[in-house]
């Protein structure tokens, strides 16, 4: 039989090698699925392969196709995305835990820098309310700032929240719509008031005279050693429930 290339073929004859193939497949339909089911089977690894060698070649193709079959659904079922949830995804919990991994994994920058810009924005909105200014030294540089619980029990309360400060202690007081007991601090005084129990910058201002600084110092002596004395409480309890 003499056999020749596509490529080599006029317009006409390749007009007749399509009808043929037309004509063979709709002949030999069920042979040729069983044929090729068969062959999908014995080599299932290899073909899952090129399957997704073909969606990464053709990612933005195969995307719209996904996008697409799903309008087209959710037009004639509104309530599409949450069946095929409650069918796919919900029975398996392992599966969904593994894929969400998978993309935190893959998309580690992008998470990164969101959750960046998130914070930030967060950040700025609770410093800008609670006055933006440190209360002690006057520092208005946002870099510079940080939220001080007034009554010196940041570290206490944090704990009993749940908080581990930072954002989630950011977020909790936005969601409490900015409680009152809190304060601007730059982090040098921050840090010199929590450690000294009180900053030179108040012996520098007028509105404190000495005495107050050292009355000032033993209350917060007290009320740090109260808030020491609740946590190791706590721990222990915590230990001895455990
Ligand atoms: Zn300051
Ligand atoms: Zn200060």
């Amino acid at each position: 039989m003499n056999v020749m290339k596509v490529a080599e073929m006029s317009p006409e004859q390749y007009g007749k090698y399509v009808e043929y193939h037309v004509r063979y497949r709709e002949k030999h339909r069920e042979e040729l699925a069983k044929k090729s089911n068969e062959y999908y089977h014995e080599n299932a690894e290899k073909c899952s392969a090129q399957r997704k060698q073909h969606y990464i070649e053709h990612i933005d193709e195969m995307r719209e196709r996904g996008h697409a079959w799903y309008r087209k659904h959710k037009e004639a079922n509104p309530n599409y995305g949450k069946e095929q949830y409650e069918k796919y995804r919900k029975p398996f919990p392992e599966k969904m835990k593994a894929d969400r991994k998978k993309y935190v994994d893959t998309h580690k920058e992008k998470i990164s820098e969101e959750g960046d810009i998130y914070k930030n924005k967060v950040r700025t909105e609770i410093l800008k309310h609670y006055g933006g200014v440190c209360a002690c030294c006057g520092e208005t540089n946002y870099a510079f700032l940080s939220i001080d619980h007034v009554f010196c029990d940041g570290n206490t309360q944090r704990r009993e929240l749940g908080l581990r400060g930072g954002t989630r202690f950011y977020n909790w007081l936005k969601k409490n719509g900015f409680p009152s007991g809190y304060r601007v601090l730059c982090h040098n005084c921050n840090f010199t008031i929590g450690h000294y129990g009180f900053c030179p910058h108040m012996r520098e201002s007028k509105l404190i005279g000495l005495n107050d600084l050292y009355h000032l110092r033993a209350e917060n002596k007290a009320m740090k050693g109260n808030a020491v004395r609740e946590g190791r409480k706590r721990a222990a309890e915590r230990r001895n429930g455990s």
